[in-house]
This record gives structure tokens, C-alpha cells and sequence, in this order.
């Protein structure tokens, strides 16, 4: 499954010493792997690190994490990655990928390619819900209804 900048991902986090979830900012190969993301909770940028499976007979962890203050102050919404520069790193991918007509009944999966009549082709980010998808097109992300009966 291609991976699309901007989306989230379970990945390992050095900071949080546990696997956390993570936001996209980049991926390499048209998609195919991921770059730089970065984790949800602390916020620490780092290259994607496979989330360590849970390892039975492991120790649990140590610690009970204690609310650390952000030492960032800035409130940056989490879509934060412009769509343009998103667009720039999957475009290859979605420029390959076969695409199927955007219509509302239809359901969509992540990484599928569609074709809008008013934005053009765009890359489903994310099922938020099962009738609504975020899709990336070149200039902008949109949430878009999907899979509605009738
Ligand atoms: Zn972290």
C-alpha cells in the first residue's frame, strides 16, 4: 500500500521509547517507502522505524509517562504539510496507478487513485469514516463522501 504524505502511521519513537503514532511528512520511491515522520505525542522528526511488535515476555514498560510540557508553543493544525509538496513526492506513483471515477456511492481504500470532475486526480490520504475519504489532489486536500447507498 503506497504510504501518502500527511497520513498517520504506527511507527517506533526513539523520544517515546514505544511505538506511537506518526504522521507522514515524506516518502521515497513514489510512495513505495516512507521517509521522515513524526511522532504524534512528542513531536520528534526522525526517519520511519518499523513499530516494535509487542515481543511477549518483554519487560512492560518502566515508567508511567508523566505530561511533559511541549517546549514547542506553536500550534500548527496537523495537516500541515502543504498539499503541493505532498503531491511533489506521490505524484509518480499516482501518475502510474490505474484510476477509477470519483463518485459518491463508490467506497474507496487508502492509496487509490481517483479522478474528480473539479479537482482532476487526487490519492485517497485517509478513511476517516466509511462515507467519507480525504483525498490529496495537486493543489489541495479534500474530504470527500464516498459510499453512500443509492
Ligand atoms: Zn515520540
Amino acid at each position: 500500500m503506497p504510504e501518502i504524505p500527511g497520513s498517520s502511521i504506527a511507527a517506533f519513537c526513539k523520544k517515546c521509547e514505544k511505538d506511537t503514532t506518526h504522521t507522514v511528512l515524506e516518502v521515497v520511491e513514489g510512495g513505495k517507502r516512507l521517509g521522515k515522520v513524526r511522532c504524534n505525542v512528542c513531536r520528534d522528526e526522525h526517519p520511519f522505524r518499523r513499530p516494535k511488535a509487542r515481543v511477549k515476555g518483554e519487560k512492560p514498560a518502566k515508567e508511567p509517562r508523566a505530561a511533559k510540557p511541549r517546549k514547542s508553543s506553536k500550534s500548527r493544525g496537523p495537516q500541515e504539510i502543504p498539499a503541493g509538496e505532498a503531491w511533489r513526492q506521490v505524484e509518480a506513483m499516482v501518475n502510474a496507478a490505474s484510476k477509477v471515477p470519483y463518485e459518491m456511492t463508490r467506497m474507496y481504500d487508502k492509496g487509490e487513485v481517483i479522478e474528480h470532475p473539479q479537482f482532476g486526480v487526487g490519492v485517497v490520504v485517509a478513511v476517516l469514516s466509511p462515507t467519507k475519504v480525504e483525498v490529496l489532489f495537486s493543489t489541495v486536500r479534500r474530504k470527500l463522501v464516498c459510499g453512500k447507498a443509492g
